[in-house]
């Protein structure tokens, strides 16, 4: 049997006339005679709106009770699609994660698919029925709800697709596929009609939102092709699949930008080692992901300068877990909370020289500053201040003739 798992993310299913748009997409499909898994996500802004009742309650929100409230929202989104389908004659039911059940490991409000019990959906498929699954939740070993972090509908669709053996897996968006940079910041963002995971991976885990990090993790390991295409409009979407099927003579492939990172500079701390470790282990330990790192070579031998960015809301935790460290001596702390990260990826900087000249030349050509850099295989990340993201992009896209 044929199957096709189609993925509605938050604004597809933002409002009435949404959810009849998407309930004929499905019917789409069905005529085509596919066996279509559905999973959504909540309704655009329901998961933010939890988010800020928890806030107004705790500082500390339980999380295990959390993960129960944000993955209400997908509840709501799958009972109204199912009664739709169901209003257009198809035959149709909502089916909540932990009713399957879609197990799961890791913490909570970060958790990764395990398993998924095929058995109900695969009976239920059998006679024609389309079920509706929630995105972003599952179980763990507790009978505990867990959430998959923000924007894991995506994740859930891959491992979806990855259980039943998937034909294909659609995701549905509010654009029509992976730009070269945002297009809703930058108007000349070109269409990519075919990524690798690689680029994808890449391209997510550095600002571009579209798809959400781990999902792509999860289609590269386990080999998913999956289409990113748009729930408003008829077109062909984006192809994220393995290198060997991309031919591309296109050096760079993306630009991406973060928002809301922060940059701390601890001043004077010894230059021996042992200190950065000493540093860094109390951020582990308190869940705070340290990005870009650099530490300055030491002018007498005896106290240097570290560097490293954060995401901003977590820089009042990071001050106060580095002032209380008594493990370091330093003389001062020191951040700016308006910086961004600005980077370009590409399979193809693997074999061309000279591209962190052209990048760095771009941006010096617009008198843009750079405190911060870092580099991989297939991406070159800059750290600049946040008012000029928009600048930066525009010459970097211009750079490498993207535009
Ligand atoms: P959904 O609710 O469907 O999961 P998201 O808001 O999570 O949708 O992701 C879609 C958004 O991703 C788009 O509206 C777009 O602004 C943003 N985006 C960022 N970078 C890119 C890119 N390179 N290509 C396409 N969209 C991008
Ligand atoms: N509703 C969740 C969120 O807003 C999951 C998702 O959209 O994929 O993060
Ligand atoms: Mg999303």
């Amino acid at each position: 049997m044929k199957i096709v798992v189609l993925k509605f993310g938050g604004t597809s299913v933002g409002n009435i006339d949404r959810i009849k748009k998407v309930a004929k997409i499905i019917a789409s499909y069905k005529r085509k005679k596919l066996n279509v898994i559905v999973v959504s996500s909540a309704m655009s802004g329901t998961t933010n709106d939890l988010i800020r009742k928890t806030e107004e309650l705790s500082n500390n929100f339980d999380s295990a009770e959390y993960d129960v409230l944000l993955s209400s929202g997908e509840q709501a989104a799958c009972a109204l699609i199912a009664g739709r389908l169901k209003h257009l004659g198809l035959k149709a039911r909502s089916w909540m994660s932990w009713q399957l059940p879609i197990i799961t490991e890791g913490p909570y409000s970060a958790s990764r698919i395990s398993k998924i019990n095929k058995t109900k959906i695969l009976t239920f498929m059998k006679t024609g029925g389309i079920p509706i699954i929630t995105g972003f939740q599952g179980i763990n070993l507790d009978s505990r709800i867990t959430t998959l972090g923000r924007g894991g509908t995506d994740a859930s669709a891959i491992m979806l697709a990855k259980f039943f053996n998937a034909d294909a897996c659609d995701i549905y968006t509010d654009v029509d596929g992976v730009y070269t940079t945002d297009p809703r910041n930058h108007s000349k963002a070109k269409k990519i009609s075919k990524i690798s995971y690689d680029e994808m991976l890449e391209m997510a885990s550095l600002g571009a939102k579209v798809m959400q990090p781990t999902s792509v993790q999860d289609a590269k390991l386990n080999n998913i092709n999956f289409s990113v295409k748009s729930s408003f409009e008829k077109k062909r979407g984006t192809l994220i699949t393995g290198t060997k099927k991309i031919f591309s003579n296109q050096i760079i492939t993306g630009i991406t930008s973060t928002k809301n990172d922060a940059k701390v500079t601890i001043v004077g701390v010894k230059d021996k080692p042992g200190v950065a470790a000493a540093v860094f282990k109390p951020l582990s330990l308190n869940q705070i992901n340290v990005d870009m790192v650099v530490q300055n070579i030491s002018l007498n031998g005896k106290e240097t300068d570290l560097t490293f960015t954060i995401k901003s809301e977590d820089l009042k935790k990071t001050e106060k877990i580095i002032k209380k460290n008594k493990r370091i001596s330093f003389r001062k702390f020191s951040y700016d909370n308006n910086v961004s990260k600005v980077s370009i990826v590409g399979v193809g900087m693997i074999t061309t020289p000279g591209i962190t000249y052209r990048m760095f030349q771009a941006l010096a050509s617009k008198k843009i500053n750079i405190m911060v850099i870092s580099t991989s295989e297939i991406k070159i990340s800059v750290l600049i201040s946040n008012k000029q993201i928009k600048k930066a992009v525009a010459a970097l896209h211009k750079e490498f003739k993207l535009d």
